[in-house]
This record gives structure tokens, sequence and C-alpha cells, in this order.
């Protein structure tokens, strides 16, 4: 009897493979950064060639780390960053372009044409829950067809597939050309701008207004059932394919959000707030996206509301990779511990825009308040609160569509290891926030998806049983500070408006 279950989580930096046992413990991981490719301001990509040997590399490696066969692997579950858009040939399985990641602009250009031809950034949020905006999939496979020379034809022709990297992937490992399947989840296909949120299937006419043509088009299926084996011989050879979920609804699966209200928030290269709301789908007045949350087999559909924002960890490693300011990433921390407070100083990282609660693709970042007494201390301190004070319009976002004030905040992804951000973030947000001792939550979630599929879990309550807290922050700033700074943030963020005509 297969005693584990593995975890194939494809991120915006890097892929891994991790192995989990029936405790929701991490047994083995191995992880491989890919090239983050910059071709020009706003424009990034990667290599899914690149990204789909990471794959084979991390699962043969993680299953050596914890001298582990494929017999005793139950199921392995695909989680993956989202929106990210490859689109490739089904005969050669060559991609006729690089992935064109979530955080590229690229497309502002067809986003406000789609908005102008009638409805604005509205035009499609009653049928997929999302505004017009450079994020989503479906104006990125728009770009990549009228751009690269021959695509739209390929296309119109029936030989190009999308897939957003769940999809590249999980048609690699059953087989690729020869046979590979060709599936989604509804969680995935919910951040394409392509899908209808009450009947999880493609909406038709979306797709004609972008002219994208359906056979292009994945099968959308359920976040946890079998979708087919892994056809290569080695590593996981033989082993059912049997979760996906797109990375932030992995994380909210994996921190056990299984009941209406509770919420998570993630802090990776961006930062993802995502409130289970059930089996109803509420509509934003406020800025956040709807979205489905998870489909488990043949149940029904959990939406959640998700605060989604471009630049957190990433403005960590700007700082490091860019300006040179620190060595690495954890050394942001003893910088702002050398003051007391920001100094005046607030950093909005709008480097894409502002996605949550503005989605303004005109806004560039700034730094304002500055002064002379401004030293690096106070700038790697506004570099971090620049994290907690937008997780904080995304929460009061929420509370406001809700109508149900939020009590504590779960919270998991690379930065919940800074002790200054996490107490920040209790103080301005004035909740308890709460880490669990597996932060790995996001290949979690996505083996749990695989796991209950296969009858490895029994249901939804080993999840909530396996979740144990490790620490908890409590707010202890005063009320009138608390939102004297966030005033403050409020004001620079309305400086980074404009910048882009
Ligand atoms: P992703 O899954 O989006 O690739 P991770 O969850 O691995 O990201 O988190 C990595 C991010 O966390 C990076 O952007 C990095 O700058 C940031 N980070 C890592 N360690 C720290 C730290 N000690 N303090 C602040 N930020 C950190």
């Amino acid at each position: 009897m297969a005693s584990y279950v593995a975890a194939v989580d494809q991120g915006t930096t890097s892929t891994r493979t991790m192995i989990f046992d029936h405790s929701g413990q991490v047994v083995a991981s191995d992880q491989r950064e890919h090239e983050q490719i910059l071709p020009k301001a706003g424009w990034v990509e990667h290599d899914a060639e690149e990204i789909w040997a990471n794959t084979r590399a991390t699962a043969a490696g993680a299953l050596a780390a914890a001298d582990l066969t494929t017999a005793d692997i139950a199921a392995v579950g695909i989680t993956n960053q989202r929106e990210t858009t490859l689109v490739w040939d089904r005969k050669t399985g060559k991609p006729v372009y690089n992935a064109i990641v979530w955080q590229d602009t690229r497309t502002d250009r067809i986003v406000n044409e789609l908005g102008a031809a009638g409805g604005g950034q509205e035009r499609y949020r009653d049928t997929t829950g999302l505004p017009l905006a450079t994020y989503f999939s479906g104006p990125k496979v728009k770009w990549i067809l009228d751009n690269v020379e021959g695509a739209r034809q390929r296309a119109e022709a029936g030989d190009l597939l999308f897939g957003n990297m769940d999809t590249w992937l999980l048609w690699n490992m059953t087989g690729g050309v020869d046979g590979g399947i060709h599936v989604t989840d509804p969680t995935n296909a919910s951040r394409t701008l392509l899908m209808d949120l009450d009947t999880l299937s493609w909406d038709t006419d979306i797709a004609a207004d972008m002219g994208i043509p359906l056979s292009m088009l994945p099968t959308i299926r359920s976040s946890s059932e079998e979708y087919g084996t892994v056809r290569e011989r080695g590593a996981l050879g033989g082993v059912p394919i049997a979760g996906i979920l797109g990375d932030q609804q992995a994380a909210t699966f994996g921190q056990a959000c299984l009941s209406p209200g509770e919420a998570k928030n993630t802090y990776g290269t961006g930062n993802f707030v995502l409130l289970n709301t059930g089996t109803d789908k509420v509509m934003s007045q406020n800025g956040l996206l709807t979205t489905v949350c998870y489909k488990i087999g043949s149940n029904d559909t959990v939406f959640a509301l998700e605060g989604a924002i471009a630049v957190t960890g990433s403005l960590v490693q700007w700082l490091r990779d860019n300006l040179n300011m620190i060595s690495s990433a954890a050394e942001i921390e003893e910088h702002a511990r050398t003051v007391e407070d920001n100094g005046g100083a607030y950093f909005v990282p709008a480097f894409s825009g502002l996605f949550a609660p503005y989605w303004r693709s005109d806004a560039r970042g700034v730094i304002a308040g500055l002064t002379r007494y401004v030293n690096k201390g106070h700038l790697a301190r506004a570099v971090l609160e620049a994290t907690a004070f937008q997780t904080r319009e995304v929460i009061d976002a929420m509370n406001a569509d809700s109508g149900v004030p939020l009590k504590t905040l779960k919270v998991d992804g690379g930065m919940v290891v800074n002790d200054l951000l996490m107490q920040f973030q209790a103080d301005i947000l004035g909740v308890s926030v709460i880490r669990p001792k597996v932060s790995e939550t996001t290949a979690l979630g996505s083996a749990y998806a695989a796991g209950l599929a296969v009858g490895f879990w029994e249901s939804e309550d080993d999840i909530r049983t396996n979740w144990a807290e490790d620490k908890r922050w409590e707010p202890s700033m005063d009320e009138a500070r608390r939102e004297r700074e966030y005033r403050n943030w409020k004001k620079a963020v309305t400086k980074t408006f404009d910048w882009v005509e």
C-alpha cells in the first residue's frame, strides 16, 4: 500500500516536487529555479520546456531524497502559477512562444480595446467574476495569436493548444505528442477571463471576442479526480494524477479554509488573500475577484473572493537584485530593525500597475514622504510595510463585500518567516495573524486534492485534523497610530496613478 502522496508545485520562480505522508507532513522536497526572461519593461516570460525539464528533475530528486520508489506514491497532484499562458503545437509538442507570465502587462492595449468596445473594465464581470485586466490568460492568448507569425492560422486549423502551466505539465506527463490529455480544472479556468462561473464551461462569446478558437481550449474537469497516469518511465511513472488546483486555491485548501468565512493570505512573489464564500458566488463591489476556490469531484463548486496583489516579496527581490541594497531576502529584517518606524517614507510598488482593489494598469511605483532624515533602515521598513498595507486594503474590501469582518488571518508563503512583517501585519489589521506548522500549504493543498480522489484521505475532515498552529501574532499598535499610518499609505497610493497614458 502506497503511503505517500506527491505534489508538483510549479511556481513563478521555481518548480518543486514535494512528498507528504498521511498526517500532511513533508517527507521530501526537491526544487529548481527557472530563468525570469525580461525582454522589455513590463514583459515577463518563462521557458516552458525548461519548466517541464525541472519538473521531471525535481520528481526524481524528491523520490531519491526520501529513498522512495513510485510504488510508494498513491497519487500526484499539480498546483501552479495561475494565468501564465502557453500555446504549443499538438503534433510537435513545441511551444510557439515563451510562456507569458501573469505579471506581464503587454496586453494593456488589447484589454483597453476590449473594454472600449462596450462595458469597459466590467465587461465580463457578470460571467467570469473578473475585471478586464492584463493579469488574466485570455488576452495573453490573443496577443500570441496576433503576434506570432502563422499562429492564428495554425490555431484555426486545430494544430495549437492553449494551457496554463497545470495543463502543460499534465499534457506532457500523460504522454505529450503520444496521447497527452488536454485538461484543466475550474480554479485555473476561472483565471482565464474565458470561463462562465455558473456553468464551469468556456464562454463561446468571450472566446469569439478575443478571437480564440475553442479547439485550443482544454477540457474543464473537477479539481480532484483521476485525470490519467504518468506515462513516463522513471520518476512517478504509472502514478495516477488526481488533483489540480491553481496555487492560491491550493494554499486555501491546504490551510483548511474549508468553511465560509475562513481566509488565508499567501506572502510570495505577490500576495493573495482568499476568502472561502462556500457555494455562494459573491460578486465584489470593492475591486476583488470572484473565483472558483475548488471543486472536489462531483461535489458542489466552492467559490472564493480574492484580493490579488502583484508585488510584495518581489519588492524584496528587487531591492536585492536591482539595487544591491541587501544580499539576501532575510537581510531586509535586520535593516528594518535598526529603526523604530518608517521615518515618514511609504513605498508603493506598482511595478505591474496596481491589482486589487484598484486595477489600475496606468499606475507605476513611487516612494513618497522622503526627507533627508530617511535612511536605509527606514526604506527597508517601508518595503516590508508595503506588503502589510496592501493586505489591509484587500481585507477592508473583503469585509465590505462580505459584511462580516475577518477575525483572524491564516498566513503562509516565503515572507512569513519575517517576524517584523508579521507583527506589523497584525498591528495594521488589528486582528490575529496565525502561521501553521506546515507552511508549504500550496503543495499540500494539491496533495490533498489528489489524495482525496484516490481514497488516500477519506474526507475534508482529515485536512482539518492535520492542520496545526505554529505561531500567532497579536495586534499591539494603538488605534490612532494604526489609522494615521494607513491614511498616509493611501495618500502615497494616489501618487502612483496616471503614469502611463
Ligand atoms: P513564490 O511561491 O511566489 O515563488 P515564495 O513563497 O517562495 O514565492 O516566497 C518567496 C518570496 O519571499 C520572495 O519574493 C522573497 O523576496 C520573499 N522572502 C523570502 N524570505 C524573506 C524574508 N526573510 N523577509 C522578507 N521577504 C522574504
